[in-house]
């Protein structure tokens, strides 16, 4: 991990310029977010400083710890399993939530919405590949909840998430980023939301994830350096 932190963030803008330019997109499409599980409240200040304003979290509890010490023009996204106990301070904690993959998890989002008032942005996570990660909902089960999200009045469909199956080349992850695009056309389509964002794309496979239509990037290691090893990464 060379270099100081603002020298990284450059690496990637670069990196991230150029898969742009190679597909054809705007550079402005693409927000990148830091990935901050297990980061003290010093590295998300060090990475505010360097023009960071989107973080993701993992886990309600230590979004609940680090975002009051933290500066507060930051904008915080739940990005980690979410149970549906904990809807209720995800949304009083997060601006939006990226990883809801079940119909319970969305209608506990609404109810919370309900009780405190809020308008909740949400991200429909979704299994790909049928293997990778174990969260996520299969493709076959989307439309029956988006149904169910247009008589809710408190969470908005902003788009989708996903997490393909860990693999050490890049090009591995590019048949899933493309299969999500696809179905969110296909989705967008049919159902009352645009489904503008997609959010993937990690350490290892951005550049791929951009060429294929991200529009956030959820960076963790390339941005802080290696973590210190999670008992688990889920909430
Ligand atoms: C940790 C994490 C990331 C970032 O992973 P890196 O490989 O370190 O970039 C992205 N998304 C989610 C959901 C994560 O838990």
């Amino acid at each position: 991990m060379a270099g100081t932190f603002s020298e990284r963030l450059d690496e990637i803008k670069r990196r991230i310029g150029a898969a742009c330019e190679k597909a054809g997109r705007d550079p402005d499409g693409v927000r990148i977010m830091a990935a901050s599980k297990t980061q003290p409240p010093e590295k998300i200040r060090e990475a505010a400083d360097c023009g960071i304003k989107l973080f993701g979290e993992n886990r309600v509890q230590e979004g609940r710890q680090k975002i009051p010490l933290s500066p507060s023009n930051l904008e915080w996204h739940m990005i980690g399993h979410l149970q549906t106990n904990k809807a209720r301070e995800a949304v009083r904690l997060f601006k939006m939530i990226h990883s809801v993959d079940s119909a319970k998890l969305l209608a506990a989002v609404d109810a919370a919405g309900e009780q405190t008032g809020r308008l909740t942005p949400v991200f429909l996570e979704i299994n790909v590949s049928g293997e990778g990660s174990k969260f996520g909902l299969a493709p076959e089960n989307v439309p029956e909840v988006l149904k169910l999200a247009n008589d809710l009045k408190r969470v908005e469909i902003k788009g989708l998430m996903t997490m393909p199956p860990a693999a050490e080349d890049p090009e591995t992850a590019r048949p899933f980023f493309r299969r999500l695009r696809e179905l969110r056309d296909q989705w967008r389509d049919r159902s009352g939301f645009s489904l503008d964002e997609l959010s993937m794309g990690m350490s290892h496979d951005f550049e791929v994830a951009v060429e294929e239509g991200a529009t956030i990037v959820r960076l963790g290691t390339i941005l802080f350096g290696e973590r210190q090893k999670q008992a688990n990464t889920e909430d």
